[in-house]
């Protein structure tokens, strides 16, 4: 994402960093967890549906269809699908190592999932 000069400029003016700092207070003060998957994970580029990555995506294209199932996608809708299920996998495998821990007990907390910029 950041090898697009003016994308990584807006990221860079909106205080990316910051943002996640603020979320990750806020997720604590009301005991839930950020999760941060993988930069450069594929997330516009796999299908939400089926799993299918397509070779390449350039930014200008904002829709596609999957070559493999046939779905339609925005291109953003999907990429927060697959961030969110990468995210929640993540997280559930923290729970089981947390669950596995004699100290450790998050029932009841919320998630929020963040793509590292
Ligand atoms: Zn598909």
């Amino acid at each position: 994402m950041l090898l697009n000069t003016r994308l990584a400029k807006a990221i860079s003016d909106s205080g990316w960093g910051m943002f996640i700092r603020m979320l990750e207070y806020k997720a604590e003060f009301y005991g839930g967890a950020v999760v941060k998957i993988e930069r450069w994970y594929p997330s516009s580029k796999t299908c939400s549906n089926c799993g299918h990555v397509v070779d390449k995506l350039p930014l200008g294209i904002r829709t596609w269809t999957c070559s493999a199932c046939m779905v339609d996608h925005d291109r953003d809708v999907n990429a927060a699908k697959n961030i969110l299920a990468v995210g929640y996998t993540v997280w559930r495998s923290r729970r089981c190592d947390i669950a596995q821990s004699p100290h450790a007990s998050e029932e009841g907390s919320k998630t929020l999932v963040a793509q590292a910029a």
